[in-house]
């Protein structure tokens, strides 16, 4: 990751990503089909980015989820992706979600390279390193949308529930606060209770995002300012569903 975003040269490469939308387009057309998932040849330009509105950006993410779940997605080339954005990276989001092997972002949202960042750690809690990494990608590179996205059977979850005592990872699920204890549920309140775990999950999204503002004046300010909107979602393993918490 650079600190400068800025590609050095966005007009070669807006005449680069022109020309490959133009081969593929062809392509599409000789071959008589990719007409209804169109080419996406590179990732977003700067004028692409700098023209959507926060949620404008939430409302890409949650459509290309729904993509996802009609197992469909948009036809990518991954290399010429990976050449456009290499001068330079204009992503529209930023992600804080949990390393589950099972729920990646990129994948279930159907984005591309150069399209958003992803902080990924067990559980999705905030650190001052996440918030370190928010803060460059909204105020020094640009992104519009902060979402912190929990899942469904999430193992750290459960082992927050479970008082867990492992390692480093004690000190990790310590950052979940009290989203066990403040998450209303009459039943049974263990682990092997996937309901109480979902739930947890998304009591700890709504205290990851409150916390996220307490303790970053940059992003509180720019979402106060409407330049970022920040958004919590739960994400289904069983459904492959994202949706708003
Ligand atoms: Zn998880």
């Amino acid at each position: 990751m650079t600190i400068n975003a800025e590609a050095t040269d966005c007009c070669a490469l807006d005449r680069r990503r022109m020309l490959g939308l133009s081969a593929l387009g062809a392509a599409a057309l000789a071959g008589g089909f990719g007409m209804a998932f169109p080419a996406h040849a590179a990732g977003l330009t700067k004028a692409q980015r700098d023209a959507m509105t926060p949620a404008q950006v939430l409302d890409m993410v949650m459509t290309g989820n729904a993509r996802f779940v009609r197992g469909e997605r948009k036809t990518r080339d991954w290399l010429a992706e990976q050449r456009s954005t290499a001068a330079g990276q204009y992503p529209a989001a930023v992600f804080l979600s949990c390393i589950d092997s099972r729920a990646p972002v990129e994948v279930i949202c159907d984005l591309g390279i150069g399209e958003a960042f992803n902080a990924r750690v067990a559980g999705n809690a905030v650190n001052d390193d996440i918030l370190g990494s928010m803060e460059f990608a909204t105020a020094a590179a640009g992104a519009k949308l902060v979402m912190v996205m929990g899942h469904s059977a999430c193992g750290a979850i459960k082992g927050a529930i479970d008082n867990v005592r492992l390692g480093n990872l004690t000190l990790l699920l310590g950052r979940f606060g009290n989203a066990v204890e403040a998450t209303r549920y009459e039943g049974d309140r263990s682990s092997a209770n996937a309901a109480f775990v979902d739930a947890v999950a998304k009591t700890h999204v709504q205290q990851t995002i409150e916390l996220i503002r307490d303790r970053s004046p940059v992003l509180r300010g720019m979402e106060r300012d409407g330049k970022i909107m920040i958004a919590g979602t739960f994400y289904d393993l069983e459904s492959g569903k994202v949706s708003k918490v």
